[in-house]
């Protein structure tokens, strides 16, 4: 009999991880908390990686039809209300990575892999919410708040930026919030975004960051980055419109000219939620415990990276479970010191470019504005630094072909 992989729960790296396992012939099976797939939250940047890792699968190529590739990232400057870079970025990864960067709506991902993993008769349970495992000898048991309990060879915590997996592993550490929070949404896509040429284009003003592509052939998916004092837990709920008109008003960028309040004033739903941190552990897992994507490395979405290094966390796990002989005490532990020596470089830099980029974008006093735009002038409308990052990070997992 095949090894048996507890995978909590059923988000991005979660049905992914589940197809990578079964494809490569262990049984996983998915327990996730809420009742359904959620039709919530706003949209996701997917870069090379992503579709490196689902093209083992068969998957990249329908993916990029469900989003909309990206040409060019175009910045513009509120204060000086001009232009200030145009990079052709995006055009490049696909010239020298053969994939694409693409804007995606983020249910419409969700919804793609959860019927992808129907699909290949990944077994799935809803409304299973975690809230203890336990470990004895060679296997390890779930425990729900339901009351009933799974047992397998191995579980995999994919269970978010506030893992219940993580909690269990290494006790319960505050998530800091961040003090900036995002409101965003969609839009019916305005004449300005209907040109040949399809962009990722942020806005740099006093008191507030916006940004906003394309995730359809009729939407555009925008957001704000403002500061906020008191946090807002995210809960990734779609507003009502009116409370979404009631929202949009307050915002400082709804009277922005060049996009941002055409695309707000026109919303029709918006998401509010607050921006968190959690430490980057040394060590990932316990036993026969380990955490992939948000539980282990939730980060700042301003590097545009979060989905894109849970798919490079769902290669490198199991391509090294693949190689764990036996799934013994001895060679799990091999595979999962591995997998962090692999993993948590490339994250740490990932997650602190992200904070960085963080604090850069919402900038206090004119002094302050007038320094960055000069400074993302000279990089074309970004930090030098910020995009060599994103450059090395875009060229993950493997190069040449896949081992698994
Ligand atoms: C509904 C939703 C909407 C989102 N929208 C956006 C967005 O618009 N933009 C953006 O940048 N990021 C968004 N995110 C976060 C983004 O998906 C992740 O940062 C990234 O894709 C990494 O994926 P992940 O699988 O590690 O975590 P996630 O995609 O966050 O998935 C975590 C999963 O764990 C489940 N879960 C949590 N606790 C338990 C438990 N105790 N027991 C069982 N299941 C549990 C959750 O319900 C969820 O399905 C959203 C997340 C969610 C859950």
């Amino acid at each position: 009999m095949s090894q048996s992989v507890i995978i909590i729960a059923c988000g991005i790296a979660g049905s992914v991880l589940a197809m990578l396992l079964k494809h490569k012939g262990f049984s996983p099976i998915i327990y996730e908390r809420h009742a359904e797939i959620q039709q919530a939250g706003i949209s996701l940047g997917l870069s090379p990686q992503t579709f490196k890792v689902l093209n083992i699968l068969g998957l990249a190529e329908k993916l990029i039809t469900l989003g909309v590739p990206l040409d060019e990232f175009v910045t513009w400057s509120e204060l000086r209300g001009e232009i200030i870079g145009r990079k052709d970025a995006p055009a490049n990864a696909l010239k020298w990575l053969g994939w694409p960067q693409i804007t995606i709506s983020r249910s419409t991902y969700a919804r793609f892999l959860y019927d992808s993993a129907v699909e290949r008769s990944v077994e799935m349970h809803f409304s299973k919410k975690l809230v203890d495992v336990k470990q004895d000898g060679d296997k390890v048991h779930a425990v729900f708040e339901d009351g009933t309990e799974a047992q397998g060879d191995l579980l995999v915590g994919c269970d978010g930026l506030h893992s219940a997996v993580r909690n269990v592993l290494f006790g319960k550490e505050e998530v800091k919030y961040s003090g900036l929070i995002q409101v965003g949404g969609f839009a019916p896509i305005p004449d300005a975004f209907k040109s040949a040429k399809s962009i990722f284009y942020q806005v740099f003003g006093e008191g507030a960051h916006f940004l906003a592509s394309r995730v359809s052939d009729t939407q555009v998916a925008w957001a704000t980055t403002i500061p906020q004092p008191t946090e807002t837990q995210e809960d990734w709920r779609r507003m009502s419109l009116a409370e979404t008109k009631e929202m949009v008003k307050h915002l400082q960028v709804s009277t922005w000219n060049h996009g941002p309040s055409e695309l707000v004033n026109s919303a029709t739903f918006v998401t509010r939620y607050g921006l968190y941190e959690r430490p980057i552990l040394p060590v990932w897992h316990k036993g026969r415990v380990v955490l992939v994507g948000d539980a282990a490395h939730p980060t700042g979405p301003h590097m545009g990276q979060g989905s894109n290094q849970a798919m490079e966390d769902c290669y490198h796990i199991v391509r090294l479970l693949c190689k764990a002989e036996s799934w013994t005490n001895t060679t799990l532990e091999a595979a999962f010191t591995e997998y962090e020596r692999i993993r948590i470089p490339i994250v740490t830099k990932s997650v602190g470019q992200a904070k960085i980029q963080g604090a850069h974008r919402v900038l206090i006093g004119r002094d302050a504005c007038e320094k960055s735009d000069e400074m993302l002038k000279q990089g074309g409308g970004y930090d030098p630094e910020s995009m060599k990052v994103q450059l090395e990070l875009v060229q993950g997992p493997f190069t040449g072909e896949s081992e698994i």
